[in-house]
């Protein structure tokens, strides 16, 4: 059942507005007051000269990691992809030098502007070859083609993962391998 409101009527003094507006100027000049005198209230961090780290789960931009041989531990299976809500990783897979390994992707590209930071990729990612915990984010343009992150600097953030291709998490893996942590 529906409830029935009471429409509030307000009396001569709130209608004329002089208290209502004394009161709302009292809490603008306090908070006047400590941000001038009193500066360890302040919680507007001054960016860019103050950072503050990102939490250890931030995901940050995208990074792809590289065997102990130093390639990249991606073999173009295309899960990262799929799972993309954003539709924003392009992948075009090529044949790979070393027999072991089926597939490498030729081209590795990841539109940062349709970008949700959603993580799915990496969750999807068999082979630990995708991960987010640079630690950095995307930074601004003046053109949308540069925030397609192409695969040489997605593997600049790289570095080596011993992780069991398939998938199989080892703890001591990723001890020392997540970029340093800042602001930016
Ligand atoms: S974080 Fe989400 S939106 Fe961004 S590339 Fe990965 S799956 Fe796509
Ligand atoms: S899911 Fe992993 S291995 Fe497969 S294409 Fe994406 S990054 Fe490469």
């Amino acid at each position: 059942m529906a409830k029935v409101v009471s429409r509030m009527t307000p009396d001569l003094i709130t209608q004329s507005y002089v208290v209502e507006a004394v009161k709302g100027m009292v809490v603008t000049t306090r908070q006047l007051m400590r941000n001038l005198f009193g500066r360890k209230d302040i919680v507007t961090v001054q960016y860019p000269e103050d950072r503050r780290p990102y939490p250890a789960r931030a995901r940050g931009k995208h990074r792809l990691m590289r065997r102990d041989d130093n390639q990249v531990r991606c073999v173009a299976c295309m899960l990262c992809a799929t799972a993309c809500p954003s539709n924003c990783i392009t992948i075009v897979a090529a044949e790979s030098a070393d027999h072991d390994i089926e597939k490498v992707p030729s081209t590795f590209e990841i539109d940062l502007l349709k970008c949700i930071y959603c993580g799915f990729c990496e969750e999807a990612c068999p082979c630990d070859a995708i991960r987010m915990d640079s630690g950095v984010h995307a930074l601004p343009t003046v053109t949308r083609k540069a925030q397609k992150t192409a695969k040489i600097d997605l593997l600049s953030l790289g570095s080596p993962s011993i992780a069991s291709q398939g998938g199989q998490y080892r703890a001591h893996d990723h001890e020392g391998t997540q970029h340093g942590r800042s602001g930016h």
